[in-house]
């Protein structure tokens, strides 16, 4: 059954996906084909549809790279393989789930060499690196992430965490799933079949001695209100929350039944994040603003005349190549602590921002927009969360 040919091809896979910078694989059955797909700058392309016939092998293959259990066909199954290729080990996460013609494979592939590109290649200002930079130095309190999942609220993360990581510190990370392995971080990976959840880690993490705590994510009340208290009480803490923007992140805190007072407390800096697609530099068009789309940018007090679309040409995927950032930046000051109060509510916490000219994420992607890194359509996407 398992043939040499099978291990080439599969490898062959894995490597194709890795030169052309993917992030996921995709092995999906149909009636009569298997199709493989490509997660690259964030949007599935066809690599290859190949005979059904193919199927079984090539799962039987990813199953034993992975440890899995050949015989299990039915059940989900999650595993990973450390898969070298050239000189790097590079981690895989193997997921396998049964659809009505059988086992789709999704591979997600985490290669170390993107993460150090780091957040200079995602197209931040030197203003907000700085920025950045700035908040690693706090000696304690809370630094939330925000960002829908795919909005890189992880790199941002990881970059922060890399510059904390020196040698008079204790760096501990609860993670689900560790993403990248940092050298010098003490980095533990949550596990809830055998009880080990971010709230109760937390503790025991406490007892550690730490000075920098990173958590995945803040998702219950318990976790939020422990990684508060850390904060609070000289320790620095990193973590993300699932919403759309800095202010609902607020607000979400709240909800879960957060003391408004240990928000007041706790609570640094708020970054929400989102990635758009940039253009490729070799073939985008300078292109006149229409009419429509400069009463769009009036509404965030820019006046461009002439902006860029997308084209296509051999170096790109239909016009774009690679992703930015946009961020939108929240320092809770006195002001804005001032607001953060049982009663508070979104509005409130907005006009705070746009009185402080704290920009949301469509001026941000519309600015990216003017000063010609992505395309007017990229930009629009964010616009129905303004
Ligand atoms: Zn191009």
């Amino acid at each position: 059954m398992e043939t040499k040919d099978n291990v080439s091809f599969v490898n062959s896979i894995i490597d194709d996906a890795i030169i052309a910078n993917a992030s996921d694989i995709h092995i999906e059955p149909f009636e009569k084909i298997l199709r493989i797909r490509l997660r690259i700058n964030g949007s599935l392309i066809e690599y290859k549809n190949l005979d059904i016939e193919m199927h079984s092998k090539i799962i039987t293959r990813i199953k034993i790279m992975s440890g899995l259990d050949i015989a299990e066909k039915r059940l989900p199954q999650d595993g990973r393989i450390t898969y070298k290729f050239e000189n790097t080990n590079i981690d895989l996460r193997i997921s396998i789930i049964n659809t009505i013609y059988g086992q789709k494979c999704v591979i997600r592939i985490l290669n170390p060499e993107h993460f150090k590109i780091g957040m200079k290649n995602l197209g931040i200002s030197e203003q907000e690196i700085s920025m950045v930079e700035e908040f690693t130095k706090f000696e304690n309190g809370l630094v939330l992430i925000c960002g829908p999942t795919g909005s890189g609220k992880t790199t941002t993360l990881y970059t922060m965490l890399e510059e904390e990581n020196t040698i008079d510190k204790n760096i501990i990370t609860i993670e689900n799933p560790v993403e990248y392995n940092i050298f010098g971080i003490n980095q533990i990976q949550i596990n809830e079949k055998i009880g080990m959840r971010f709230d109760n880690t937390l503790k025991f993490v406490l007892r550690q001695d730490p000075s920098v705590i990173m958590i995945g994510e803040i998702r219950d009340t318990e976790t939020a209100k422990l990684s508060m208290r850390a904060s609070i009480t000289g320790h620095k803490v990193y973590s993300t929350i699932h919403t759309d923007d800095a202010y609902q992140s607020i607000i979400r805190l709240m909800d879960m039944g957060v003391e408004d007072y240990m928000i007041r407390a706790s609570v640094k800096v708020i970054i929400a994040q989102r990635l758009v697609k940039k253009l490729c530099p070799h073939c985008k068009q300078k292109v006149k603003v229409t009419p429509e789309q400069m009463e769009i940018f009036k509404s965030q007090g820019l006046n461009p005349t002439e902006i860029y679309a997308p084209v296509g040409c051999d170096k790109c995927r239909n016009g774009y190549d690679n992703r930015l950032a946009v961020m939108q930046i929240l320092k809770v000051d006195d002001e804005l602590r001032n607001l953060i109060k049982k009663d508070a509510n979104l509005q409130s916490l907005k006009e705070f921002g746009n009185k402080n000219q704290v920009s949301g994420l469509f001026k941000k992607a519309m600015i990216q927009v003017q000063n010609g890194n992505t395309s007017f359509e990229q930009a629009m996407r964010l616009y129905n969360e303004n």
